[in-house]
C-alpha cells in the first residue's frame, strides 16, 4: 500500500481491528459483528453497538423530516442488536449540529427518537452534544441484554445450512428511487416504500426468538443489501452461499420500480440497503420446527432463500444459471451510491 491509496470502509476497520484481539476480560466477542458482546458475568451478557448518520451521506435534510430522523436513528442502531438477538435496554445519543439549526427541528427529531424508544422500551442513559462547522452528525450508541452463549454472531454458519429472510426484500430500495424521483409509484405502493425508508421496523422480536429458542446459527440484520450482508455471514463463516432467485420474497414495490428502471427486479430487492430485515442461518433439520415457532409467537412468515455451501462467496441461481450477481451493495469511501454505514 502506498501512502496515498485510499482504504476502503473493510479495510480501514480491519487496520483497527489487527491491533487488538477478539476477546480480552469483560469482552467475549469484539470487532467485526453487528454488535460487541460484554460479559456481565452471572450467565448475563451485554450487546452494544453503535452507529453514525451523517448529512449528505446518510440522508439529505431536504429528503427527510426531522422526526423520521430522530425515528431512524435509533431504530437502525437496534436493528444491529435485533441481528444478535438481544433485548435492547439503553441508548446514548451524539449530536453534532451546525450553528443556527432551529430549536424546532431538534424538538422534531426529538419527537421521533422518542416515539422509537417507546415503541422498543429503550431509554436513553446519555450522550454528547456540540457544534459542527458543517452538516449534522448523528451518533447513536445501543446496549441490550442476554444470555451468555445465546446471542447469534455472523460466524456460526455452516455449509448445507438454509439461509432465511425475516420478511420481503427491497422496499426501502423502492423508498429511495421514489425519493429520487427516478421511479413514480401507486398510492399505497409508495405509501410503503417511503415507510420502509423513513421508519424501518428493526426486527427485535424475531432476533430475540431465534436467538433463545429458533437455534439460529449465524444472523446479521440487512443494511446494505442482502448481497453484501450475506457477503459477510460467509466471510466470518468461512463458507460461500448460493441464493435461488425465485425463493427470494419481493416488496411490491420493488418489483414495480425494477420495472420501470428497466433491471432485474430481484438483483434489484437484494442489492438495495436499508431493509433492516434479519437474515440468518438455520440447520436444514431446524428449518420447519423454526417456521412454526415464528408464525404461532409472532404471526409473522420466514423465507428461505438459499444455502450456504463450499463455493467461493455469493452467488445467484436463476433460470437454471448459477452467476456472481453483478450489483453488489454498499460501502463506504467507495464512490457512486449513497446510502448508508
Ligand atoms: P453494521 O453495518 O452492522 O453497523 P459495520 O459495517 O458498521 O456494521 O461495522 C462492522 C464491524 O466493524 C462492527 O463490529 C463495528 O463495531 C466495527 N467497526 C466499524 N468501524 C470501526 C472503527 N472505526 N473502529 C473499530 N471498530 C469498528
Ligand atoms: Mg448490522
Amino acid at each position: 500500500m502506498t501512502g496515498s491509496e485510499q482504504l476502503g470502509e473493510f479495510a480501514i476497520i480491519d487496520l483497527f481491528r489487527r491491533e487488538f484481539p477478539e476477546s480480552a476480560p469483560g469482552l467475549a466477542l469484539g470487532i467485526g459483528d453487528d454488535a460487541s458482546i460484554i460479559d456481565l458475568g452471572g450467565g448475563q451478557v451485554l450487546a452494544v453497538s453503535c452507529d453514525m448518520l451523517v448529512e449528505g451521506v446518510h440522508f439529505e435534510l431536504a429528503g427527510t423530516s426531522a422526526a423520521d430522523l430522530g425515528y431512524k436513528s435509533l431504530a437502525v442502531n437496534l436493528s444491529d442488536l435485533a441481528a444478535m438477538g438481544a433485548e435492547p435496554l439503553l441508548a446514548w445519543l451524539m449530536l453534532a449540529l451546525p450553528e443556527h439549526t432551529p430549536g424546532r427541528f431538534i424538538e422534531e427529531f426529538k419527537r421521533g427518537l422518542v416515539e422509537c424508544a417507546r415503541n422498543y422500551r429503550v431509554v436513553l442513559a446519555g450522550g454528547d452534544t456540540c457544534a459542527s462547522p458543517q452538516g449534522l452528525t448523528l451518533g447513536l450508541t445501543v446496549a441490550g441484554r442476554g444470555r451468555a452463549g445465546r446471542l447469534v454472531t455472523r460466524s456460526g454458519g455452516r455449509s448445507g445450512n438454509v439461509v432465511l429472510l425475516g420478511g420481503p426484500v427491497g422496499a426501502a430500495a423502492a423508498g429511495l428511487a421514489l425519493l429520487q424521483g427516478r421511479v413514480t409509484l401507486a398510492g399505497g405502493e409508495a405509501r410503503a416504500a417511503r415507510r420502509a425508508l423513513l421508519r424501518p421496523r428493526p426486527q427485535v422480536e424475531l432476533g430475540r426468538l431465534l436467538a433463545d429458542r429458533g437455534r439460529a446459527r449465524a444472523m446479521i440484520d440487512v443494511s446494505d443489501g442482502v448481497l453484501q450482508d450475506l457477503g459477510h455471514i460467509c466471510r466470518a463463516s468461512g463458507c460461500g452461499a448460493v441464493i435461488d432467485a425465485e425463493q427470494v420474497p419481493l416488496a411490491t414495490a420493488a418489483t414495480s420500480c425494477a420495472r420501470q428502471l428497466d433491471c432485474d427486479a430481484v438483483e434489484f430487492a437484494l442489492s438495495g440497503g436499508e431493509d433492516y430485515l434479519l437474515l440468518f442461518c438455520l440447520a436444514a433439520e431446524d428449518v420447519e420446527a423454526t417456521r412454526r415457532l415464528v408464525r404461532r409467537e409472532l404471526a409473522c412468515e420466514i423465507h428461505p432463500i438459499g444455502r450456504l455451501d463450499d463455493g467461493p462467496g455469493v452467488r445467484l441461481r436463476q433460470g437454471g444459471r448459477t452467476r456472481r450477481p453483478a450489483a453488489g451493495g454498499y460501502q463506504h469511501f467507495h464512490s457512486g451510491r449513497k446510502g448508508r454505514d
